[in-house]
């Protein structure tokens, strides 16, 4: 196996993406009258998968940056969230387990925090690969905000994710020299690229 990481190069490019996505982030918020403060939830007991190589290298290069114990502590809590999450999805539940990185209410890894966690909550819109244009509404906090104050719903601004998602996409193709598709998928729960360590995958084969 081959361990995958990225470069000082494509670290740079992805700390940017995340960036822009909190500065839209921000900007959206604040006109809808959002904020987290005082919110009855927290949204990082929220089942996500996530499908990059390169979002797991930038989430484990966070987690080295941990004290040895801390590191032990959060391997032991996203191992209880796998046996915990097996058991909610054999019984046909979608599971709502804290991710394994959330201390005491906040996130234990801010800076290396995913794509999803810095999206969830305001409304955002979508452009499919295949054109298909797509609206998200938000949190239940935000739509309870929307239906107040806008007329109707698509009245209210949206941060439009199709740029950020495919910079992520080109990035992930040059992690791999543009030959992505050769490599297995990803589809995994933070809890499970921790406890799976850092990403790594199978050496290509030789050719003769
Ligand atoms: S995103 Fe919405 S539901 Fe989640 S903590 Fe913030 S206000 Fe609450
Ligand atoms: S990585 Fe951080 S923000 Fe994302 S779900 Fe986990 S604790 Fe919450």
């Amino acid at each position: 196996m081959k361990e995958i990481t990225l470069s000082p190069e494509l670290t740079k490019e992805i700390a940017a993406i995340y960036q822009a996505m909190q500065e839209g982030y921000e900007q959206v918020s604040e006109e809808v009258g959002l904020t987290c403060e005082g919110c009855p939830d927290n949204c990082c007991d929220s089942y996500f998968l996530h499908h990059t190589y390169s979002e797991w290298a930038y989430l484990w290069q966070g987690l080295h940056q941990l004290d040895p114990e801390e590191l032990e502590r959060i391997v032991s809590r996203a191992k209880e969230y796998i046996a915990q999450s097996a058991e909610a999805l054999a019984e046909g539940r979608r599971p709502q387990i804290m991710c394994p990185l959330n201390d005491n209410g906040l996130c234990g890894l801010y800076h290396h925090r995913l794509l999803v966690c810095r999206m969830h909550g305001i409304p955002a819109t979508l452009t499919r690969p295949d054109g298909q244009s797509m609206r998200f509404p938000g949190c239940f906090r935000c739509q309870k905000i929307v239906k107040e104050k806008y007329k109707v719903e698509t009245d209210a601004p949206a941060m439009d994710r199709s740029r950020l998602f495919r910079q992520l996409a080109a990035l992930e193709s040059r992690l791999f020299e543009e030959q992505r598709h050769l490599y297995p998928r990803v589809k995994k729960t933070i809890a499970e690229m921790i406890v799976a360590g850092p990403p790594s995958v199978p050496l290509p084969h030789c050719e003769r």
